[in-house]
């Protein structure tokens, strides 16, 4: 049995998404061994993040500014909207480095069986961004699941009579995350994408 503080930090670390009860154990013990320092750094860091990121007001991408980087920064194309249901979809994309345009992230997909509909999500102001905003281009980057594409050919529909848009051409596997597909095939998945029909 691990004296109650310690068994306190593990079952908060097992609390994190992929973090096992081994995995927590061994954790913990590191951060223990380690310097009161680094254990401070590290509770700082947790507090800090939590305390200053929020979602980019445009974009709606993780960001410690109310407007995030990618959104200021006017270099970036301004009339194509990449859409995707996450932040760390954006991180997957960003490290393709071919994409050169904004994002739209909408926070999850539509998925009833866990009371998420469109309402739950930010597509509204997509709606908004695209028929007030000069956009030439909207690409619709979301999971290839049965909820993505539910949630594609939605967002499809409500974004279509406002300008073109295309879908990116997974050459993934149904069920496919583009958190783990490797750039060149994720930088391909945009080069090839298709209109939306
Ligand atoms: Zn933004």
């Amino acid at each position: 049995m691990f004296t109650p503080p310690l068994a306190k930090l593990i079952e908060q670390l097992q609390k994190l998404p992929g973090i096992g009860p081994k995995n927590a154990q061994r954790l913990a013990l590191h951060i223990i061994k380690r310097s009161d320092k680094d254990a401070e750094a590290l509770a700082q860091a947790i507090l800090d993040a939590k305390r200053r990121v929020g979602l980019c007001q445009k974009c709606f991408h993780l960001s410690a500014d109310p407007v995030c980087e990618i959104c200021r920064n006017p270099s970036r194309v301004q009339s194509t909207i990449c859409v995707v249901a996450d932040s760390k979809d954006v991180i997957a994309l960003e490290k393709t480095r071919e994409y050169q345009g904004l994002y739209h992230v909408i926070g999850g997909v539509i998925s009833p069986m866990d009371g998420i509909g469109p309402e739950q999500l930010h597509i509204q102001p997509l709606i908004q961004r695209v028929s007030q905003e000069k956009i030439e281009e909207v690409i619709l980057a979301i999971n290839p699941s049965v909820e993505g594409e539910t949630t594609t050919l939605y967002i499809g529909q409500l974004v279509k009579p406002f300008t073109k848009v295309t879908r990116i051409a997974f050459g993934l596997p149904m069920g496919g995350d583009l958190e783990y597909a490797d750039e060149i095939t994720l930088a391909r998945a945009l080069e090839g994408r298709r209109d939306f029909d």
